[in-house]
């Protein structure tokens, strides 16, 4: 076993060491799709894929992190606590559920502490046929001057736009607005980008090598900075299909235990070009019942504020003195890891109970 509080880190480096003594210590072969670029600290960067079970199992359960780099801090912890879980490493063997850890969908962004890839992509919008038009998201582009001024912090006069825009409109299309995703600013927020970037092309290619023979596939996609504080929504990641949402009712704790992005229940807006694509597309024939569990940390406009700092000072480079900078990725890092024991007890036990309820419930089909 390893402590709650150790099984997180602070840095992606960190948390990649981590990770791969974890696979060291439970005897599991780690491999590394390296990143071409490097890290904050010149470190490498990798998605580092390990699997638990058998190449061949029918059962196939992934457990990923940092799809939204950032918010790896979190979904790495939930990965190394896993790893040195011997209980439930017990529970999916005996149930002959192969497990996939996927250690940094996103490790850019993860080491960067920012929420998207090298190409300012929102990688869970990226999953799309871009050979189709491209969805149009209007009210982003109503927005789009204000969220990211020519100048930060913003003025007064821009606080007041903004204000007067969600007074208008309301809080849930301001949400909507701005998360939904868009294909027009490649420079904006939440840009789900005109080409699949590396993390979708690698996370294809990992699905390709060990989704191939699972019959079922389930996915637990672990995120931040949505919901209140240290609560895990266990949101829907799949098609908008009946069955796949009352299985993943059933397995995650029944009626209404799980959110829909499709009929409003979620406190996530409806969203295009999210990863779960890519399981209907590398694995045809797996019946799929996933969820993304989202983890509260600050209040939504709270997250959004760091989110546009982030973006303002990537949009205008070098116009941010160093302490404008630090102060900008002390804010991201809050909005999606909140550092303290109590929320990283939260964190994992409900990762942990769902873990085990996903075993279960594939263990049934
Ligand atoms: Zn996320």
């Amino acid at each position: 076993m390893i402590g709650v509080v150790e099984a997180f880190s602070p840095s992606y480096a960190l948390a990649r060491q981590r990770f791969l003594s974890g696979c060291m210590a439970a005897g599991l072969r780690a491999q590394a799709h390296v990143h071409p670029l490097k890290g904050r600290e010149g470190e490498a960067l990798a998605m580092d894929v390990a699997l638990d079970g058998a190449p061949d199992a029918k059962h196939l359960l992934i457990l990923s992190s940092a799809c939204h780099g950032v918010e790896g801090h979190c979904g790495s912890g939930v990965q190394v606590f896993a790893l040195h879980d011997h209980e439930w490493r017990d529970k999916a063997r005996a149930a002959g559920v192969a497990v996939l850890y996927v250690h940094a969908l996103n490790p850019h962004g993860f080491s960067h502490g920012r929420r998207v890839t090298q190409e300012n992509v929102d990688l869970n919008r990226n999953f799309f046929d871009f050979d189709k038009p491209l969805p149009v998201n209007a009210a982003y582009a109503q927005l789009a001057e204000l969220l990211l001024p020519a100048t930060w912090p913003p003025t007064a006069e821009n606080q007041a736009a903004i204000d007067a825009w969600i007074a208008a409109h309301g809080i849930k299309a301001y949400q909507a607005a701005v998360t939904a995703g868009q294909y027009q600013f490649p420079d904006g927020m939440f840009f789900g980008g005109q080409a699949p970037t590396w993390s979708n092309s690698t996370f294809r290619k990992v699905l390709r090598e060990h989704g191939k023979a699972a019959q079922a596939v389930a996915w637990i996609d672990l995120h931040t900075g949505l919901g209140p504080n240290g609560h895990g929504e266990r949101i829907l990641a799949c098609r908008d299909d009946k069955a796949a949402y009352a299985r993943a009712n059933a397995w995650w704790g029944g009626e209404h235990a799980v959110t829909s992005t499709y009929d409003g229940s979620s406190t996530s807006a409806l969203l295009n070009g999210l990863m779960w694509n890519s399981i209907y597309e590398e694995c045809p024939k797996a019946e799929f019942t996933a969820i993304a569990l989202e983890y509260g940390t600050l209040p939504m406009l709270e997250v959004t504020g760091a989110l546009r700092a982030d973006h303002w000072m990537h949009k205008h480079a070098g116009q941010a003195s160093p302490e404008l900078a630090a102060s900008i990725r002390q804010q991201m890092r809050e909005a999606f890891y909140a550092d303290t024991d109590a929320w990283k007890g939260q964190i994992i036990s409900q990762a942990r109970q769902a873990m085990f309820q996903a075993v279960d419930g594939l263990a049934k089909t």
